[in-house]
């Protein structure tokens, strides 16, 4: 399991910058529609003291997943650069004068002592860079609704329009009268 957390109040002056390669089973993420893929890799660079700091980073990530519409097993690679500011919750609560944030400082964090868990901070940084849709493709155009074909390989001979069932019974009446 990767676990490394940074001690904020001990930073030097001028920041710290690091870079790691995280071996894909050491930190493994399974949700119910997509896994982590391969290794993490990040670069950090962070500046400040445990009651507020300042964290640029960057991370590449793979995922993979079965596609929402026609189930194609896919993979994606995840990148995403990102700038959050850490505030120690005490220091928040109590005078909240002495820490200015400025408008660029909109991705706020508060933690709890001044111990910075990087595997807690880059796994929330993966989820935020999911996409809305986990699709092989932006235009998948899935599965066929009556046949089950795949729509993006074949054109299937089933009717497009979509009729509500409640409707066949009478259709079919229909029929037999003409
Ligand atoms: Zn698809
Ligand atoms: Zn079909």
């Amino acid at each position: 399991m990767y676990q490394e957390t940074i001690d904020l109040s001990h930073l030097p002056l001028e920041g710290l910058r690091l870079e790691r390669r995280v071996n894909s089973n050491a930190l493994k993420i399974r949700e119910e529609d997509w896994e982590s893929q391969g290794d993490l890799l990040f670069e950090l660079f962070l500046q400040g003291n445990a009651g507020k700091t300042l964290v640029e980073g960057s991370f590449a990530a793979g995922i993979t997943f079965n596609c929402h519409r026609c189930l194609e097993r896919t993979s994606l690679d995840l990148r995403r650069s990102f700038h959050l500011t850490y505030v120690a919750r005490d220091t928040a609560g109590s005078s909240k004068e002495e820490i200015e944030l400025s408008a660029n400082e909109l991705e706020v964090a508060y933690l709890d002592g001044q111990f910075l868990s990087l595997q807690e901070m880059l796994r929330e940084q993966i989820y935020l860079a999911l996409p809305m849709k986990l699709l092989c493709k932006t235009d998948c155009r899935g599965l066929c609704i009556h046949c089950g074909a795949d729509l993006n390989e074949v054109e299937c001979a089933c009717p497009t329009e979509q009729i509500d069932p409640r409707w066949i019974t009478l259709k079919k009446i229909a029929q037999k009268e003409n």
